[in-house]
């Protein structure tokens, strides 16, 4: 089931998905609202129950609402090669790597899939059970790919990590930014990895 808010006034944020288990909540991705913990608890998501945090990557409108979260002692979860980009937005945090949290996210059948690129640490998150991916800024719903001419990011990765999200079966992608599509995923994926073929 997909419940759909937004905010209002915070210039460029990332998507944030909330999935849930009968344990809890695990959010994914903090976006570019200081504030995100105050956002969740009024739509009805009680922070005592929010049993993690995952990061696609380190860019600050990924991470700023981290802020939030982390002061109500809720655990953050970010692959550390992406560690200092993260600390030149919001400054020192305390997050475990993501190698940390696997057994948080194996309670609701998902894999941390390494997928550098757009930043040397970026992840994408992948339930092969319901072929669904939170795909960060790697891959979009409309079969392109993330920026790789900032900092950390490479060409050669993008194209690869690009490739291997291509032999998923995806059906519903959840990107980081703009629409998710909950069908046809794959498709989007092998149009984004035709596209940087070309582009990079
Ligand atoms: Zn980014």
């Amino acid at each position: 089931m997909i419940h759909e808010e937004s905010f209002e006034g915070v210039g460029l944020s990332s998507n944030v998905y909330v999935l849930k288990s009968a344990e809890g909540y695990l959010i994914f991705d903090a976006s570019g609202h200081p504030d995100l913990l105050s956002f969740l608890t009024g739509v009805g998501i009680e922070k005592d129950r929010i049993l993690g945090v995952f990061l696609t990557h380190g860019h600050y409108d990924h991470v700023t609402g981290l802020t939030s979260l982390l002061g109500a002692n809720i655990k953050a979860f970010l692959n550390l090669k992406d560690l200092n980009l993260m600390k030149s937005c919001i400054g020192s945090r305390e997050v475990s790597d993501i190698s940390e949290g696997i057994s948080l996210l194996e309670k609701i059948g998902l894999k941390a899939l390494p997928t550098p690129g757009h930043t040397p640490g970026s992840t994408c998150f992948y339930s092969e059970g319901e072929s669904f991916l939170i795909s960060g800024d790697t891959v979009f719903a409309d079969g392109y790919f993330g920026r790789t001419d900032l900092i950390g990011g490479s060409n050669s990765d993008m194209k690869s990590s690009l490739k291997y999200l291509s032999s998923l079966e995806v059906k519903s992608l959840l990107p980081g930014h703009g629409s998710y599509i909950l069908d046809g995923g794959s498709k989007a994926i092998s149009l984004a990895l035709l596209n940087a073929n070309y582009l990079l």
